[in-house]
């Protein structure tokens, strides 16, 4: 690595600077360092930390340290290969810490790809020249040429929708409401172009799933005329770390106009941007669950408000959050009502299946239908959102379950190969070949209880011999290129019926599917989570929206055996407007989001009472500062609770969740709070985190 220290000190203290640096560590706080001169904020450095080298990035250059001096350690080597992140690309990084209270270098490294921030890339054996040179010295991949594309013509409402954005002057967020088909990538995509053409660049955020290579050949051929050859970055997170790494550079030397890429690609090194837009803005994709548990959407809105610019959320179904900004006015509402193709919504009809007779869990009617639409040449899907054959194995002498050992959960029935199963389970990875006999009382008779999609895509082979059915769930696809395959054969019309779950539901656009069959929506509807309609409705309605978009007279079937509920009465209407409302009115005299703010304290230990101790004692640490605070009325503290699984690789869990109307008030108490956590002293025994803005609870 020696020649990679060419801004090392060389020890004549007078040519020092001080520099305070945020490492990827779950510790509090920055670091300081002494360093040579020449060194920027936003640049790189390689530092001793503890007893290892890190890559940190360099904050701030303070005029003096916070400690000791004589303690200072002096960085290893300041990394030049990359230009410095910028004060706007850090400005924006330090909101998103301060604002879901994680350290800064757990926001700015990982934010990094791979390569820039791994010791390896730079001090290893292959390491000469450090990842970027090795990358620029290789010849860029050919990049498939793109036939271009005309756009087609706007419908008046589309027009309208461009027309807003284009116009609109400063920060101003856009909720585009239109149903599924309405074209709501086409206003995304004059307005990217309009954009563009002024010289500004655009990000344009999709959920995970949406990222098809489809999308991406149609977007790079209507939008590089305007952007430029190789002027269209993808940024996702199934790209090996080169080919994210060349994207990534692609955009921080500005060679990339327009960065289309999921969540994490909010904290692309974009500046000049004219346009964010945010599309399926309620996918709970733009969600990270681990780590930093940020939304990617919140922080397209505050990213455009600090940028003085437009924000575009998209959306059939929109998070109640963003209906109700649109409601007071926060937001303005762009409306698509039609299907751009003209083609009528789908019919949808809910079969109460309490006094019902089934066939393999499939009703009458939904057979019937079915058997029609194949009669009729046309392809049908079948929703059901859980994977596997069957969600339990259970005695039918003793009643005995399979069971998870280190979960308090069941062990799901697969199917490996046919004819052989395997116990899974879906908490902890947990494997296990399924008992001959019951181990309870040795009886031989065990049976799934409950079906899965490989039970049914099993079923309906036997139910539709003639008829070619497949199956896409996160088993079917575990190989890369897998699901693109499979994809591929639906719409080539080699498949009759496909078994699914949600991963069919979103962004695909079959031409020849006539049905949807929903199976056991209801498992979704009685979950504790209080956005759990919310969800389904909007799943209810993604799929749907795959009925009879190209045809006309798509149906969709429902069983159910709670018909009257409002989110299959709202469904049978399309009629998100109104679900909307219904749940708003229930939100708000519940004082529940978006009319109150959250933060959850979860905690883990090997015995429960040990992480119920320790919330109760969060709860009165945080009791203590709210009195000295005085903001008690404004924040509500709950008791702590078990979560529902309680029990998860032999961890148990538990969680404190904490309320408040006024959000400053919640964001103050946070800051405090955690900082009397971090000191509390059975942290040897305890993992906790706070997660502000929770989706689920
Ligand atoms: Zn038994
Ligand atoms: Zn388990």
């Amino acid at each position: 690595m020696s020649d990679l220290r060419h801004l090392s000190l060389d020890g004549e203290a007078s040519l020092e600077v001080w520099i305070r640096v945020a490492l990827d560590v779950p510790i509090e706080g920055l670091f300081d360092y002494r360093c040579a001169p020449g060194v920027a904020v936003g640049d790189r450095v390689i530092v001793s930390f503890g007893r290892r080298n890190m890559i940190g990035l360099v904050v701030e250059l303070p005029s003096e340290p916070r400690c000791d001096p004589s303690l200072v350690k002096t960085v290893e080597t300041v990394l030049k290969d990359i230009p410095p992140m910028t004060a706007s690309w850090l400005k924006f990084t330090k909101f998103a810490a301060d604002y879901y209270q994680r350290p800064l270098g757990e926001v700015v490294m990982p934010a990094l790809p791979v390569a820039l921030r791994s010791l390896s890339a730079y001090q290893g054996k292959r390491s000469a020249g450090g990842p970027v040179e090795r990358l620029d010295q290789r010849r860029a991949p050919k990049l498939k040429s793109t036939e271009p594309s005309t756009a087609p013509e706007l419908n008046a409402a589309q027009q309208h929708a461009v027309t807003l954005i284009s116009a609109a002057q400063g920060f101003q967020p856009f909720l585009l409401y239109g149903i599924t088909g309405s074209g709501k990538t086409e206003v995304y995509l004059h307005a990217a172009a309009k954009t563009l053409a002024r010289g500004q660049r655009v990000l344009l955020l999709v959920p995970e799933i949406n990222l098809t290579p489809q999308f991406e050949q149609s977007l790079r051929a209507r939008l590089e005329p305007v952007a430029g050859p190789g002027g269209v970055a993808v940024l996702h997170s199934a790209l090996s770390d080169g080919e994210r790494l060349r994207a990534w550079l692609r955009v921080q030397r500005g060679e990339a106009k327009l960065v289309l890429g999921t969540r994490l690609s909010i904290f692309a090194p974009l500046d000049d941007v004219g346009l964010i837009v945010v599309d399926e803005e309620h996918d709970p994709s733009y969600k990270q669950q681990d780590g930093l548990r940020y939304s990617a959407r919140d922080l397209a809105v505050w990213r455009a408000r600090d940028l003085g610019i437009p924000v575009v959320l998209g959306s059939a179904t929109p998070s109640l959050e963003s209906w109700v900004h649109a409601e007071k006015e926060n937001y303005k509402r762009l409306d698509l009502p039609a299907r751009a193709r003209e083609v009528t919504l789908p019919s949808v009809r809910l079969v109460d299946t309490r006094r019902l007779k089934m066939e393999h869990g499939l009703s009458v009617q939904l057979l019937d239908a079915m058997r029609a639409r194949l009669d009729n040449r046309e392809q049908v899907l079948i929703f059901l959102n859980r994977r596997g054959y069957a969600p339990a194995l259970h005695c039918t002498s003793c009643g005995w379950v399979s069971q998870c050992p280190r979960c308090t959960t069941f062990t799901v029935l697969h199917r490996t190969t046919p004819g052989r199963h395997q116990l899974h389970c879906h908490h902890c990875g947990y494997q296990q070949r399924v008992p001959q006999a019951c181990p309870d009382c040795g009886d031989q008779d065990m049976q799934p209880i409950g079906r899965g999609t490989q039970r049914i895509e099993e079923h309906l082979g036997m139910l539709f011999p003639e008829a070619r059915v497949a199956r896409i769930d996160a088993d079917s696809t575990r190989k890369k290129g897998s699901a693109q395959a499979l994809f591929a054969s639906v719409h080539a019309g080699e498949v009759d019926i496909l078994v699914g779950t949600q991963m069919v539901a979103k962004g695909h656009d079959f031409t020849n599917l006539g049905l949807v069959g929903i199976l056991n929506a209801d498992a979704m509807l009685f979950s504790q989570d209080f956005r759990a309609p919310e969800r389904l409705f909007a799943q209810l309605m993604q799929v749907a929206g795959r009925a009879g978009r190209h045809t006309g007279h798509g149906e969709v079937i429902v069983q159910t055996g709670y018909p009257e509920q409002s989110v299959y009465q709202a469904l049978l209407k399309h009629d998100y407007s109104g679900f909307a409302s219904h749940t708003m009115r229930e939100r708000e005299a519940a004082m529940l989001p978006p009319f109150s703010h959250q933060a959850l304290l979860s905690a883990e230990a090997r015995e429960l009472n040990i992480a119920l101790d320790f919330l109760q004692a969060a709860k009165e640490a945080a009791q203590g500062l709210l009195q000295a605070q005085q903001t008690e009325t404004l924040i509500t503290l709950y008791d702590p609770v078990p979560l529902r699984i309680v029990r998860v690789d032999n961890m148990c869990r538990a969680q404190l969740l904490v309320e408040a109307t006024h959000r400053p008030a919640l964001q103050a108490l946070l800051r405090h709070w955690l900082a009397l956590l971090h000191d509390h002293p059975d942290l040897r025994r305890v993992r906790w985190q706070l997660e502000v803005d929770p989706l689920e609870i």
